[in-house]
């Protein structure tokens, strides 16, 4: 093996910049790319698994995270002096392969599960799906948003049946509109697809799958669908979930609507309007009959402190998950694990390295915790835990940061912000940037609602000011073109794939600068008494307000 070049970053100072006061006795500390390299390599080798949760994968993962922690001197973060939050979730298999088909003008299409179609296993604690020519009906982009005027179920009777949606919202293609335009609101996530299927009793609602807008390939869809699933532990899971949860191909759907008279395209350009109503799709229905196999199992959160010295009850947060979609599907080289070293073994390394610095610096005034998120993959699911039942009050939780799949691209001029224009942690940000000479480039492609679908939404839904910080792309070497270059190959050749794997010869130099801006950041903000708040125009201002009270 390689041996990886050794790049260790002294923190720098300005000392005119009010906005970067680091605490006495910080100058010594560093960022070391070799201990990110390191951890990187050690929870995305090929012994980790793949790390999915309630596996020797979850074991061997959380056992080295606890070991890394402890061994740094933080304290552990858990409830009853634990390093860990038990995370109960609901485990469910499809047994075998699924019957699953559309019968059409007295035929009946089978539908192959991974190939034209991916069904989870359905979240709803049922042992067996038994749907036997459901109608199948097409509910535009599924959404139901009355302070925008927005209906596309139209009140009507939807109860047993199976809707077919397209994946963003309504104006995404047009790049105009009451739905942020090219930018997704929730309304454009399947997740929220999925909540409204149940909240309209459909029995099953199917995704028609478009890279454009769903932003990533079919891969992912079935990577991601068609293992194991996860849910947390709820009393009545029909609430959020209908009976089958999928996706569809889009040529798949685009046959279907040909072989009963529709136009695909055609009835797009319906549901991108307010007037559209759900379209009978003929006489097709749908039918799926297959075995699920379910238990109860435990994960858990990985939470380690240093409590702060003047007022310890203040938070600031810094999480990453430490889950991937372990042991699958063998890709073209026939390999099974999907090692999740980006996605996320660098998260993993730099809140570990985070965790390190600040526990070498003086103890802060607030606190600090450090998160390590199981089952985000399977849905936010460690982190939405959490929220549900927090170790450390959200309401006088200062600010949260989310390390999500950090690019080992070399350093960067710049970094993204995912979701930007949601909060002011990112004027701080721009000051702690600016005394580095760097800036901050706003979200790339607010389009794929990358907000939504990180280990910060939970808390961010509940008005915590969460920032999602992720690598620049204005590399100084090679500059935009080598930053995006490196983008769309990571996005077709690795991300969820087996190919998500270590390299010793990236260059972490970049992530290492990250890492000591947010060391920076999280320093001003744990000897400050500024409370960050998210900006009047967005949607999780009302939430963070109404516990205005409960702030000194
Ligand atoms: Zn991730």
């Amino acid at each position: 093996m390689k041996r990886f070049p050794s790049l260790i970053f002294t923190l720098v100072f300005v000392a005119c910049t009010t906005a970067v006061t680091p605490g006495r006795g910080e100058r010594g500390a560093s960022v070391s790319a070799d201990r990110i390299a390191a951890d990187i390599r050690t929870v995305s080798s090929d012994a980790f698994l793949g790390r999915a949760p309630a596996t020797r994968g979850e074991e061997l993962t959380t056992s080295y995270i606890r070991d890394r922690l402890q061994a740094v001197g933080v304290q552990p973060g858990g409830p009853n002096g634990s390093w860990f939050q038990e995370v109960p979730l609901s485990q469910s298999d499809i047994v075998g392969a699924p019957s699953l088909s559309v019968g059409v003008g007295g035929q009946t299409i089978s539908l192959k599960q991974g190939e034209q179609i991916a069904v989870r296993a359905s979240m709803q604690n049922v042992d067996r799906v038994d749907i036997q020519n459901a109608p199948l009906v097409f509910l535009g982009y599924g959404v139901r948003a009355p302070e925008r005027n927005w209906d596309d179920f139209k009140g009507e009777q939807l109860r047993g049946k199976v809707g077919i949606v397209l994946v963003n919202d309504p104006d995404f293609e047009t790049g105009q509109g009451d739905f942020g335009g090219k930018a997704m609101t929730y309304y454009g996530r399947w997740t929220y697809k999925y909540e409204e299927a149940a909240r309209q009793g459909l029995a099953g609602m199917l995704v028609v799958h478009e890279t454009a807008p769903a932003s990533y390939g079919w891969a992912t869809v079935k990577n991601s669908n068609t293992n194991t699933m996860f849910d947390i532990v709820r009393d009545n899971p029909a609430e959020v979930h209908p009976l089958v949860e999928g996706w569809i191909q889009r040529d798949e759907a685009i046959r279907l609507f040909n072989a009963v008279g529709q136009d695909f395209e055609a009835l797009k350009r319906r549901a991108q309007t307010r007037e559209f109503r759900p379209v009978a799709l003929g006489n097709a229905t749908f039918s799926a009959n297959y075995q699920v196999k379910r238990q109860t199992i435990r994960s858990k959160n990985i939470l380690a402190r240093l409590p702060g010295t003047a007022r310890p009850d203040e938070t600031i947060l810094f999480g990453a998950h430490w889950d991937h979609l372990g042991v699958g599907a063998p890709d073209a080289r026939g390999d099974t694990i999907y090692n999740g070293a980006v996605d996320n073994g660098t998260g993993i390394a730099a809140v570990l390295e985070l965790a390190r610095i600040f526990a070498a610096g003086p103890r802060t005034q607030r606190s600090l915790v450090f998160a390590f998120w199981t089952a985000e993959e399977k849905g936010l699911l460690g982190s939405e835990y959490y929220a549900s039942n927090p170790v450390y009050p959200l309401e006088t939780t200062v600010a949260g940061f989310n390390i999500d799949a950090l690019s080992p691209t070399g350093r960067a001029r710049d970094v993204l912000v995912v979701g930007s224009g949601q909060t002011d942690i990112e004027d701080r940000l721009q000051a702690v940037l600016a005394a580095n000479n760097r800036v901050m480039t706003p979200d790339a492609t607010p389009e794929a609602g990358y907000f939504f679908r990180s280990d910060h939404f939970p808390m961010a839904k509940r008005g915590v000011p969460m920032l999602y910080m992720d690598s620049g792309i204005d590399l100084l070497t090679g500059g935009i073109t080598a930053g995006r270059a490196f983008d769309a190959r990571y996005r077709r050749d690795a991300y969820h794939q087996p190919a998500d794997e270590y390299d010793s010869t990236w260059n972490l130099a970049g992530i290492a600068e990250d890492v000591m801006v947010l060391h920076q950041l999280g320093l001003q903000l744990a000897n400050s008494r500024d409370w960050p708040n998210y900006r009047q125009t967005s949607e999780f201002r009302p939430v963070r307000d109404k516990s205005a009270a409960k702030r000194p």
